[in-house]
């Protein structure tokens, strides 16, 4: 058996090897390693994956949400409304600019945002809601939209963990996470959905007016060269990682449907298995399942993880820890106590190995420990 990773990005690189190669190479002899053409055609491919107007491409996913951020219109002391349950850069730009973070409870089913917390939240000060799609599963946006409508608010969705999920509308109509809002954001990190061989991220919109003006301020500021209309950040997604995603690109569609193989499996051998229970799946989103996310009943996650790691199987806890009880988030002023779905789902989630080139031997010896180690205990 082949030893089995979280993401196996070496298994995916053999098989995409000579496109990959070929492609990097390329980008060596044309030596055009900033702005580049592939940066121009990976966008124009992404906009058509996507059904979206505008594609903008930056250097990382963080900067993606700074971007959006600094586009919106807000101003410091504004209020943000996000999720607590999320890694770290959902919050930490907000909190750079100097906006307010309000963070809310997910639901404890599907682990996104609560619409119902985010309406409970919003005040007069409130200006924007920033829905996360957790773990490769959308966010309620069609609650959410209306809200926002209702009270004025910009949306920002971070769709890091979800490229290529779709939304379903309840009329049936569907859109892909991240074009849904305002802007969406989304990063190539090498582990995400779709990963470059380094950091890289972008922007979706359907607005000219913000894509132009993201454009401007990922380079910038700059609309005409040498003259600058706003403060901008320097923000670019390199070519060589441009030409690699557009290899990948035209995996991502059977890469996810190789992902939901691997979940529908999961889900089918451990469904017996009292003391835990398996991904719950929205019934308006496609999950793609950039994590199988497990919730562990009765305290014995962390006893199931050392017990995984002694037989050969990693696991990942995303997240471990709440973000208000973050020393850097302690200025929020939260309680320890204001967020126990937050608590309870850091002490009961495990993610197990997700990714499109598990065999079949390695999945059987992932189900047959977790069953084991419940049965040894009973
Ligand atoms: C990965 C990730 C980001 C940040 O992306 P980087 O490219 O690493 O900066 C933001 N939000 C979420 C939910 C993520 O998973």
């Amino acid at each position: 058996m082949r030893d089995i990773q979280m993401v196996d990005l070496r298994a995916q690189y053999e098989k995409l090897k000579p496109g990959i190669d070929e492609a990097i190479s390329s980008v060596l002899n044309s030596t055009a390693f900033i702005k580049g053409p592939d940066v121009k055609k990976f966008e124009e491919e992404l906009q058509d994956f996507m059904g979206v107007r505008h594609v903008i491409s930056c250097a990382n996913g963080t900067d993606a949400l700074q971007l959006a951020l600094m586009v919106s219109g807000l101003k410091p002391g504004d209020e943000v409304i996000t999720t607590n349950f999320t890694f770290i850069a959902t919050v930490e730009v907000v909190a750079l600019l100097g906006l307010k973070l309000r963070l809310v409870e997910p639901d404890p089913d599907t682990f996104n945002i609560s619409p119902e917390a985010i309406k409970k939240a919003i005040t007069p000060a409130t200006k924007a809601i920033v829905p996360v799609h957790l773990f490769g599963q959308c966010a309620d946006m069609e609650s959410i939209m209306k809200t926002a409508r209702e009270h004025g608010l910009f949306v920002i969705e971070d769709a890091a963990q979800a490229t290529g999920a779709d939304y379903v509308f309840s009329d049936g109509s569907r859109k892909k996470a991240g074009t849904i809002g305002h802007i969406g954001t989304t990063s190539f990190f090498p582990s995400k959905n779709l990963g470059c061989y380094g950091d890289g991220g972008a922007l979706y919109t359907n607005d000219d007016e913000l894509a132009a003006k993201l454009r401007s301020i990922a380079n910038h500021g700059m609309k005409v060269r040498y003259h600058y209309n706003d403060i901008g950040i320097n923000s670019r997604l390199d070519t060589i990682q441009a030409a690699i995603l557009r290899v990948k690109l035209r995996y991502l569609a059977q890469f996810n449907e190789a992902r939901a193989h691997v979940a529908d499996f999961y889900d089918e051998a451990l469904a017996g298995v009292l003391a835990l229970e398996t991904p719950c799946r929205a019934p308006f989103s496609k999950h793609i399942f950039h994590q199988y996310t497990i919730k562990v009943k009765n305290g014995r996650r962390d006893e199931l993880k050392k017990y995984l790691e002694s037989v050969g199987v990693p696991s990942m806890v995303y997240y471990p820890g709440p973000l208000h009880k973050q020393e850097a988030y302690k200025f929020l002023g939260y309680c320890e106590n204001d967020f126990p779905v937050t608590d309870s789902l850091c002490k009961q989630v495990l993610s197990l190995p997700m990714h499109p080139d598990m065999e079949q031997d390695q999945l059987d010896h992932i189900t047959s420990s977790i069953i084991n180690f419940f049965e040894k205990q009973n």
